[in-house]
């Protein structure tokens, strides 16, 4: 344990909530913000859920919405996207400086629904639709690749970010298993994976732990963070899942609420607004 008070490293995730799926977002068991990046001096959002900006703006050491420049949606479902007006409103200091993208599936963004609502599209520097395969600009040398998923009729994709220079890190959203992830995200030194139950549900566009475990031996990221878990994981203990997942290549962690990645040497620090606190790596206890 270290007594100095804690500094976020230069490139890093922040999970702004690990909760996932219906019931555990509308139960707030779990926070449902999505997860911060600084990445090569870009400050990004993906899938700003319920209390997204709250947990930006209440987080210790201070997370500033307006220093925002990619707001990046998966899909449109609730627990995924209630946040996106007012984030991009913060990054856009109140609708008064055209700046930032915002990154997102084509029915996230027109039709007759689009969550992004269409006042504010105009706010923004730029909005994007996301199309697999295209890698977008995101600024600062920073690309997004979207890999196109499947789940339950809305469009999805995941991302991959890249810079020169740093680790090339993938977030796989909600889908149901897809032999394309095992290629896609082969370069990955991180992944962050969305795995809403713990058994296989052939029937469900979701991953569960018993998927992500045969996706995890194919791909062996250095580093694979669990997030987006519904009741039945919370309920369960996600720690022992992870703990599952891991092989010799792949040490698996279950991200909690407020947990710090860095993304450099891809440690893990939870409970960083009491005092800092190096976990350790899996399972990450107490
Ligand atoms: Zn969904």
């Amino acid at each position: 344990m270290m007594n100095e008070p804690f500094s976020y490293p230069n490139n890093f995730l922040r999970f702004l909530g690990t909760g996932g799926a219906r019931f555990a977002m509308l139960r707030q068991m779990r926070k449902t913000g999505g997860i911060w990046f600084t990445y090569g001096g870009l400050n990004g959002v993906v899938d700003p859920g319920p209390g997204s900006l709250y947990h930006m703006c209440s987080a210790t050491p201070p997370l500033d919405p307006h220093e925002l420049r990619a707001i990046m949606l998966t899909h449109r479902h609730l627990d995924h996207s209630t946040d996106i007006n007012v984030t991009a409103e913060a990054m856009t200091g109140g609708g008064f400086e055209k700046q930032g993208m915002v990154v997102l599936p084509e029915d996230s963004a027109v039709g007759s629904g689009p969550v992004l609502l269409k006042y504010m599209a105009q706010k923004v520097g730029a909005v994007v639709i996301a199309e697999d395969g295209r890698r977008i600009d995101l600024g600062m040398g920073v690309t997004a690749e979207p890999v196109i998923h499947i789940h339950h009729g809305v469009d999805c994709f995941g991302y991959i970010f890249r810079k020169n220079g740093l680790r090339t890190w993938g977030m796989i959203s909600d889908t149901r298993p897809l032999k394309h992830l095992a290629e896609r995200y082969s370069e990955c030194s991180l992944i962050t994976l969305n795995v809403t139950f713990p058994n296989k549900k052939p029937r469900l566009d979701h991953m569960s732990a018993e998927d992500a475990g045969e996706l995890l031996q194919k791909l062996h990221p250095e580093v694979a963070l669990i997030t987006h878990m519904g009741v039945i994981m919370i309920e369960a203990g996600p720690e022992k899942f992870a703990k599952i997942m891991s092989t010799p290549q792949t040490r698996a962690i279950a991200a909690r609420d407020d947990m710090t990645i860095d993304l450099d040497t891809l440690k893990a620090y939870s409970k960083v607004d009491i005092e800092c606190r190096e976990s350790s790596f899996l399972p990450i206890d107490g």
